[in-house]
């Protein structure tokens, strides 16, 4: 039976790995992380509910919008209707998707039948004639034919060099061009709904935001609860300081939406790698001169959710060929 070990459970290494699982592979998913999801994430605050990395996404292409049908059948996806949204520069007019209990439930779901390692950080891979094993922090090491990466690109650099894993010129070149944009997201619960109009979004081109969804309202949490995003120049300018402080000052660039007396809890996350800003065209590179190493994520292609589902579903194609 082939195998695979997929290094990172966001919405590229689950794709890959349902895929691969159903082929008849044996396939494990190792995440550092304390859950599975990635960047699809859901944070819990008091009562409330709040995504706090991706916040929605589309469904442009038939296999991705497969899936999504399959997904709104079981009741784990929904379409969230922004077409009464005010904000000028974004066309709402194709479908938004949101997880039903928030983004990180599409994960948890997709999860439920594979074999998911959390809290297993992947810090070295070596390569014997047979096989691949990947060494994790913990001083565990699993074996696999085939190893597929879905870390975002830096971190995927690290993995390599720490595993003196030589990269041809034009892999190099893929890997180091891609960028991200950091994000700080700030997720808040509140005694009372905000005042954000309907249907519960603002989006601002300019200044220290470029997001905000009200929870409540975008259908994800009983109690009202709001998530900000700043803006990549903010975010790269602000990445180190004090988090709190710079969630203080987010908070108040919104006094017009959320008065400060409403405010009950609050969280600041760092994000590092949040939206591919510069992007690498294939959907996968493929390393190893037998093929049996890919790399995969997000940043190859359309640098989205829906980019991710679109990279661990041809990695998966390339590897039933094998
Ligand atoms: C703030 C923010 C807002 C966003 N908004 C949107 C949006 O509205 N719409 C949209 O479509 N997209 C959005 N995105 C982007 C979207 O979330 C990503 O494109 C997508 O989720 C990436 O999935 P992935 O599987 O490629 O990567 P990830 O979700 O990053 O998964 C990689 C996984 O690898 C794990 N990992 C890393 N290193 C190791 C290691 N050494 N060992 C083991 N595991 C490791 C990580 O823990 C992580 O779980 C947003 C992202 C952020 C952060």
């Amino acid at each position: 039976m082939p195998s695979c070990i997929i290094i990172g459970a966001g919405m590229t290494g689950l794709t890959a790995a349902n895929l691969l699982q159903r082929d008849g592979w044996q396939v494990t998913v190792l995440d550092k992380g304390r859950g599975v999801g990635g960047r699809l994430a859901t944070r819990r605050l008091s009562s409330s509910r709040a995504d706090h990395g991706a916040q929605y996404f589309t469904a442009r292409t038939p296999e991705f919008q497969q899936h999504i049908a399959d997904w709104q059948q079981a009741g784990i996806v929904k379409e969230w209707n922004l077409s009464s949204a005010s904000t000028t520069d974004i066309t709402f007019q194709h479908p938004r998707y949101i997880g039903v209990e928030g983004m990180n439930s599409i994960a948890k779901y997709m999860a439920q039948n594979l074999s998911v390692l959390t809290n297993e950080k992947a810090i070295t891979l070596t390569k014997s004639e047979a096989e691949w094993a990947v060494n994790t922090e913990n001083g565990n090491i699993y074996t696999a034919n085939h190893i597929i990466l879905t870390l975002p690109a830096p971190q995927a650099l690290d993995l390599l060099a720490q595993s003196a894993i030589a990269l041809s010129p034009e892999h190099h070149l893929a890997l180091t061009s891609i960028q991200y944009a950091p994000c700080i997201a700030v997720v808040a619960s509140l005694h009372q709904k905000s005042l954000i109009p309907n249907p519960g979004v603002l989006k601002f081109d300019t200044g220290s935001i470029a997001w905000v969804a009200d929870n409540f309202q975008k259908g994800i949490t009983a109690h009202p609860s709001v998530t900000i995003h700043a803006s990549a120049d903010f975010s790269r300018q602000k990445l180190e300081e004090d988090l709190n402080t710079v969630g203080q000052e987010l908070m108040h660039d919104l006094v017009q939406w959320i008065v400060p007396s409403n405010l009950q809890t609050m969280q600041v996350h760092r994000w590092r790698y949040s939206l591919a800003e510069q992007r690498w065209a294939a959907p996968y590179l493929a390393l190893d001169i037998s093929d049996s190493l890919l790399i995969g994520g997000d940043a190859f292609g359309m640098g989205n959710v829906e980019g991710a589902f679109q990279s661990g579903f041809r990695m998966a194609q390339f590897l039933f060929k094998k």
